[in-house]
């Protein structure tokens, strides 16, 4: 510093050592012409851009990313102009093509009389932190995948049925349209283990998976497996003709798979039996209920000789 700085110039001379040290970047933006009267010198190690390219408020703007900018921009001139310190997280561009993500720290300074003289801020470089979340966005998508798919099938589970079923349920009472529930189990799969073994019981029921699924045609359709060899199909917007036909077509395409069973009782290849309920929910009614109405029509159907749909009492 030489003789002639006067200790206001000196104190200034700190301040500028001081926030050029740190690794935000400090700015400050003259409101009146809209322009930059600085900006940190650490812009350029950040973004790439020099100091000097960094001169009006459309600079800015035009650094941002164009999914962030409108928004951004819109936000921070509207706070400016009613006075209001804030933030706002947008992606900024660098010279080289690539996006930073930016925290914008922004003071309004005013006049005396209220009117906004500038604004000055920092702003900081939240790339790691947002990387952070969104890995932690990914891991919580996966995490909940995995708990709502049946690990041996790939199918959504009993814990998914649940949610589904009530879903559908509550629809299907405000709408007073059909619902229609469809309980399958494999027959003599006990047999089908002692004989194959309980690796190729696995598999078979992995391939009992994939023949459902085809047969699940609507979008709103689900499929779930139910525990063990049970699988169940809830069908919205369905009546007692339409799901008996789904359960037909069930029957039709693992009969085309033709999956072989030595020891099955219906034949030589592996079957299921099913039982069918339709309902149009009236306030009171109970969806357990429902449930177990239509899993004493599968045990009707296994009674019965087995490889048959029950969809009545
Ligand atoms: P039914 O015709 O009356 O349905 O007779 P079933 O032999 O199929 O009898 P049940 O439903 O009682 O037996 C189901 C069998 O399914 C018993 C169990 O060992 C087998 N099982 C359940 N889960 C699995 C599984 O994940 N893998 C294998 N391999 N077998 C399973
Ligand atoms: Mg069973
Ligand atoms: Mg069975």
């Amino acid at each position: 510093m030489s003789e002639i700085d006067t200790p206001l110039e000196q104190e200034s001379a700190v301040y500028k050592t001081l926030l050029e040290s740190t690794k935000a970047i400090p700015w400050r933006i003259h409101w009146d012409s809209l322009s930059f009267s600085y900006i940190g010198p650490q812009i350029e190690a950040l973004l790439g851009w020099e100091p000097a390219s960094w001169v009006s408020v459309q600079d800015w703007a035009d650094r941002i990313h164009p999914e962030d900018r409108e928004w951004a921009v819109n936000f921070c001139v509207a706070q400016s102009k009613a006075g209001v310190d804030h933030e706002a997280d947008y992606r900024a561009l660098c010279k080289d093509g690539s996006y930073v993500w930016i925290r914008d720290v922004v003071h309004v300074v005013r006049h005396e009389d209220g009117s906004v003289d500038a604004l000055v801020g920092f702003m900081f470089d939240i790339s790691e932190r947002k990387r952070t979340e969104q890995r932690l966005i990914e891991l919580q998508r996966e995490l909940e995948a995995l708990s709502f798919k049946d690990g041996l099938t790939g199918i959504a589970n009993r814990r998914r049925f649940d949610a589904v079923f009530e879903e559908d349920w509550v629809d299907a009472r405000r709408s007073g349209k059909p619902l229609s529930l469809l309980v399958l189990d494999i027959d003599y799969f006990k047999q089908y283990n002692d004989h194959y073994g309980h690796v190729q019981g696995d598999y078979c029921l992995k391939m009992v998976a994939k023949v459902l699924e085809k047969a699940v045609r609507r979008s709103h359709d689900f499929l779930a497996r139910f525990g063990g060899e049970e699988f169940v199909l809830v069908l919205p917007e369905t009546d007692a003709a339409s799901a008996r036909q789904v359960a037909e077509r069930c029957q039709e395409l693992l009969l085309q798979e033709w999956i072989p069973h030595e020891r099955s009782m219906t034949g030589k290849a592996l079957t299921v039996s099913i039982g069918v309920g339709t309902v149009v929910p009236m306030h009171g009614d109970e969806r357990q209920s429902f449930l177990e109405l239509v899993d004493r029509r599968l045990y009707q159907a296994k009674l019965r000789g087995r490889n048959r749909i029950a969809d009545s009492d």
